[in-house]
């Protein structure tokens, strides 16, 4: 049953989006209709909107048009959209440089902010937005989140990492760090999402059990219908609530920025009473790809945006192979995205949702690109695979594993006491000896949850590798 404060917001939304340029119910209303278009109709969508996009960025942006003359493609002879694979991937470091260098020419155009991306490789990238482009962005937003059942005027709660550019620097020290349009989106958050934003573990290792208590203590008093949080936050409010034999949370939904195994998930869905959702919307490219119900993997929004998996020679990889995620956003054309390397590796399915939903899935991200394990025989690794092996363990609360430059692989496991034995840590360096082979010795040691560190951002990183030379 609609609420009346769902009823009341929803409907000012409406009238604002008819009367000012906080226009995102309009934009909103439109993806919502659009996602159950048929597969074919949303194509025939994305490729008028690419062609529109090739055929300004390269009349209008310097950095594209050198670059695709440079290679020798112009994107307006292409004919379909397969023809994408002849432009040039670009990274992060090139579209940073080429901002610096005004080869967008924002010096010439008119006001804009700026969206910063988490920086979890110390690299910084921001990408500029007009405040309609903001509308757009944060109706991308909303679809992604009803879809979980979740709506405007219900109560949330949210528990980012210590570097979210929503403490603006307060937690990194990093005061530029914020969010474009701040007053206003701080003004919806509060009033219209209803949000309680939670202090994030803001320490260098894990271990303090103030932040848990108070999460819990407030989380229990708040009681929100639904529930963002980053991927290592719940099993620590897990364990900690285990321990201290505290009464259950009931949270209807949750989104977790993290990839789990299924059995963990499960296991955390039952704990917390929730349904778990996955969507991939990084900072500059909000509601890339999300859940419905059925939680085969994501709807891929191609309404909104170009998602291609590539190999290390950025050809297309097949259905179910972990590849590169490379990203062309349909709506930016301010600084346009165009076959843009995320830093992501992911999959996609070539089957259809049961949901109705035309778009086509990708399934749970696979990990960060900097944090693949790479193998003497060349061969890759993806992160999710390998801490998939302890998140299927319910002896291990919290984990680290981390490849050295010399390839050994060093795995820190926060035990569960009650269930901990030898033969759990049989198991899992039989299942990594599996995966990763011989290159290296697995040496698995028990610690403390202190002994488990997190980025400078705040983030923690269940697997990675040790000080990665190349970023990609
Ligand atoms: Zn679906």
């Amino acid at each position: 049953m609609l609420s009346p404060y769902t009823f009341i917001i929803e409907t000012g939304y409406k009238l604002l989006a008819g009367i000012s340029p906080c226009n995102a119910w309009s934009h909103f209303q439109e993806l919502q209709a659009n996602q159950w278009l048929s597969y074919e109709q949303l194509c025939g969508i994305r490729w008028n909107r690419l062609k529109k996009l090739l055929h300004f960025s390269y009349e209008n942006i310097p950095f594209y048009c050198n670059l695709w003359k440079a290679h020798g493609v112009d994107p307006r002879k292409f004919t379909a959209e397969k023809d994408m694979v002849n432009l040039p991937v670009v990274s992060k470091r090139e579209l940073a440089e080429a901002q610096k260098n005004d080869e967008f020419l924002l010096s010439k155009r008119g006001r804009y902010e700026m969206t910063h991306t988490s920086g979890t490789t110390g690299e910084r990238f921001q990408v500029p937005f007009t405040f309609a482009g903001f509308q757009k962005k944060y109706a991308n937003h909303l679809r992604q989140v009803y879809a979980s059942g979740w709506r405007l005027g219900m109560k949330s709660a949210t528990l980012h990492y210590s570097g979210h550019p929503q403490f603006k620097g307060k937690y990194s020290g990093r005061p530029e760090d914020r969010e474009p349009f701040l007053t206003l989106r701080e003004t919806a958050l509060s009033c219209a999402h209803r949000r309680l934003v939670l202090t994030p573990y803001y320490e260098t290792a894990l271990g303090n059990e103030a932040f848990p208590e108070e999460w819990y203590r407030q989380l229990k008093r708040y009681s929100p219908y639904l529930f963002e949080t980053m991927d290592f936050n719940l099993p620590l409010l897990r364990e900690y609530m285990e321990r201290k034999g505290l009464p259950r949370l009931s949270i209807p939904k949750t989104y977790v920025l993290g990839t789990y195994s299924s059995s963990l998930r499960k296991s955390l869905e039952d704990f917390f009473n929730t349904e778990i959702f996955d969507r991939y919307s990084p900072h500059e490219i909000e509601g890339v790809a999300f859940a419905c119900h059925v939680h085969k993997g994501m709807h891929m929004a191609i309404d909104s945006y170009h998602t291609e998996f590539l190999d290390q020679h950025n050809r297309p990889v097949s259905q179910e192979e972990t590849g590169f995620i490379v990203v062309t956003d349909l709506d930016n054309d301010l600084m346009p995205l165009i076959r843009y390397k995320v830093g992501d590796v992911g999959h996609y399915y070539a089957e259809r949702c049961t949901c109705g939903r035309g778009f086509p899935l990708m399934g749970e991200i696979d990990g960060r690109v900097r944090d693949l394990f790479t193998l003497k025989n060349d061969k890759i690794v993806a992160p999710a695979k390998i801490a998939a092996v302890l998140q299927d363990e319910t002896a291990v609360s919290l984990f680290q594993v981390i490849q050295n430059l010399d390839n050994d692989i060093n795995v820190t496991i926060v035990p569960n006491k009650n269930l901990y034995s030898t033969r759990v840590e049989e198991r899992i360096q039989h299942r990594l000896t599996e995966i990763l082979g011989n290159d290296g010795r697995i040496l698995i040691a028990t610690a403390p949850a202190e002994h488990i560190d997190l980025e400078t951002n705040g983030k923690c990183c269940f697997v990675k590798r040790e000080k990665p030379e190349t970023y990609h």
